[in-house]
C-alpha cells in the first residue's frame, strides 16, 4: 500500500461477541499488543515484541473488536506530521501530496482511507485533534484520567490520553465507551470515597451524539483565532454560525494565558521525555549495538543510531531545562504557565457550556514542507496544547473545507464534561 498507513499488518480477532462484534480497528504503533510488535516509529524499538497488552487494548479485544494493524506515528509521538516516523511518512487519504497530521496520523488515515472503522490514537499535545483535523475525520481527546495509560509507552506522562478516533462522532464515542474507566494498574484513573465513582461509571457517550444543543452556551476563544489562516478562519467561523442557528448560544470568552500556552508545553513536554527515553539505553529494551561490555559507549552509539533527530533535540533540550541551575528558569515557570491556563478554563467555563476554537491553525502542509523548520511546527500545535496542560477534554470535528482540504472545529469541554462536548460536536456535523 503507499500510503503508509500501517507499520504492522497483523490481525488479531477479539472476543466473539461484545459492543464492538464486527467493527475493524487500527492501533496507533505505541500501545502495547501483546505478541506483535509496538516500535513507537523508532528504529530504537523496530523489532520490540511486548509481553502485554495494554488496558485499552486489552478492552477492544473484551468489546469483541478486530485488531486490523498498527498505525505510522511520529517518532515516539513527537511531532504534527508522521514524517518523523524511521518508517517514513504517511500520505493524507484526502490528498496524496499533503500530510495526514499528527503525530497519530497512520490511525486517522487509516479511518479516512476506510482501512478500520475506526483507531485508537494518543494525545499528548494534539495528536489525536490534529490528525483528525488534517484527514476530515473526528477525534477525542480525553479528560485526564478518564483513559487508562497502562501500556501506553510513555512520552510525556502529565499530558497524555489515549483517544478514540471515528469517521463519525458517535463512532468515536462509542469507542470511548469501550476504552474507558477506572483500571488498578493506572492510579490517574482511580477514584476514591471521597471522589465518588468514576466519571465513565455513570456515563453514555455514544448516546450523547444526539445533535441537541438548544439553550447550549458555545464560547469562542478569540485568543486563538490571531494567527490562524484565514481560510480556516472563515470556515470555523461559518460551523460556529450553524451552532447557532441550531439553538447555541455563541459568546467570545478571553484567555490570556494561552500565548504562553506553546511554550510551557514544550519544556513540560521535553522535560518528561528526557526523563521516559532514558530507558532505552541498549541494555533493557529494543536496539543494542553490543559494545563488548563498555556501558558508556554503548549506551551512547545505540542512542546515536536508534534515535532520529527530533526524540535527540527534545532529550538534549528537556535535560537541559531540569538541570540544576536553569530548573527554576524554565521547568518552574512552564508549571506556572500551566497552573495559570488551567485558572484561565475555569474563568471561561463559568461563562461557556463548551469552548470552541479551529483544532489547527493551518490546512495540511504539504509531505517534505516542514521539518526543517521545527519552531514552526511546535506553533502549528497552539489551539491544541493548551487543551493538554489544563488537563480537559476535546473533540475535533469536521467543520467544512477550505481550498478542497478539510477544517477541523475544536470543542473543549469542562473537565469529565465528554457528554456535553460531544452533544456539541454531533451538532456541528449534522
Ligand atoms: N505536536 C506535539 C508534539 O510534538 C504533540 C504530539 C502529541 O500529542 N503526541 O509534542
Amino acid at each position: 500500500m503507499g500510503a503508509n498507513i500501517f507499520i504492522t499488518e497483523e490481525t488479531v480477532d477479539g472476543a466473539d461477541d461484545g459492543p464492538l462484534a464486527g467493527t475493524t480497528v487500527a492501533v496507533k504503533d505505541n500501545l502495547s499488543t501483546e505478541g506483535v510488535r509496538t516500535t513507537c516509529g523508532s528504529a530504537m524499538l523496530e523489532d520490540y515484541v511486548p509481553p502485554y497488552d495494554a488496558t485499552v487494548v486489552e478492552r477492544l479485544k473484551d468489546a469483541g473488536a478486530t485488531i486490523v494493524g498498527k498505525t505510522n506515528m511520529d517518532e515516539f509521538g513527537m511531532g504534527g506530521t508522521t514524517e518523523t516516523s524511521a518508517f517514513g511518512p504517511t500520505e493524507n487519504p484526502v490528498d496524496a501530496e499533503r500530510v495526514p497530521g499528527g503525530s497519530s496520523g497512520g490511525s486517522a488515515a487509516a479511518v479516512a482511507a476506510g482501512e478500520a472503522d475506526v483507531a485508537l490514537g494518543t494525545d499528548t499535545g494534539g495528536s489525536v485533534r490534529n490528525p483528525a483535523a488534517f484527514c476530515g475525520v473526528v477525534g477525542i481527546k480525553p479528560t485526564y484520567g478518564l483513559v487508562s495509560r497502562y501500556g501506553l509507552v510513555a512520552y510525556a506522562n502529565s499530558l497524555e490520553q489515549v483517544g478514540p478516533i471515528g469517521s463519525t462522532v458517535e463512532d468515536a464515542a462509542a469507542l470511548l465507551d469501550v476504552i474507558s474507566g477506572a483500571d488498578e494498574r493506572d492510579a490517574t484513573t482511580r477514584f476514591d470515597e471521597s471522589m465518588g465513582t468514576h466519571p465513565a461509571a455513570d456515563s453514555e457517550y455514544a448516546a450523547a451524539a444526539d445533535g441537541d444543543v438548544e439553550g447550549l452556551t458555545v464560547g469562542v476563544v478569540a485568543d486563538l483565532l490571531d494567527g490562524a489562516d484565514d481560510r480556516v478562519v472563515e470556515t470555523f467561523e461559518q460551523s460556529v454560525s450553524d451552532l447557532e442557528s441550531r439553538g447555541a448560544e455563541v459568546v467570545e470568552v478571553s484567555l490570556e494565558s494561552v500565548e504562553h500556552a506553546v511554550q510551557a508545553y514544550y519544556v513540560i513536554a521535553m522535560s518528561e521525555a528526557s526523563s521516559n527515553l532514558a530507558r532505552y539505553d541498549g541494555v533493557r529494551y529494543g536496539l543494542s549495538t553490543g559494545k563488548d561490555g563498555n556501558w558508556n559507549e554503548t549506551y551512547a552509539e545505540t542512542r546515536e543510531e536508534g534515535l532520529g533527530e527530533e526524540v535527540k533535540r527534545r532529550i538534549l533540550l528537556g535535560t537541559y531545562a531540569l538541570s540544576a541551575g536553569y530548573h527554576d528558569k524554565y521547568y518552574k515557570k512552564a508549571q506556572d504557565a500551566r497552573a495559570w491556563i488551567k485558572q484561565d478554563f475555569d474563568a471561561a467555563f463559568e461563562e461557556a457550556d463548551v469552548l470552541a476554537t479551529p483544532t489547527m491553525p493551518v490546512l495540511p502542509p504539504k509531505l517534505g514542507e516542514s521539518l526543517s523548520d521545527p519552531l514552526q511546527l511546535y506553533l502549528m500545535d497552539a489551539n491544541t496544547v493548551p487543551v493538554n496542560l489544563a488537563n480537559l477534554p476535546a473533540i475535533s470535528v469536521p467543520a467544512g473545507e477550505a481550498d478542497g482540504l478539510p477544517v477541523g472545529l475544536q470543542l473543549i469541554g469542562p473537565k469529565f464534561g465528554e457528554e456535553t462536548m460531544i452533544r456539541a460536536a454531533s451538532a456541528v456535523e449534522n
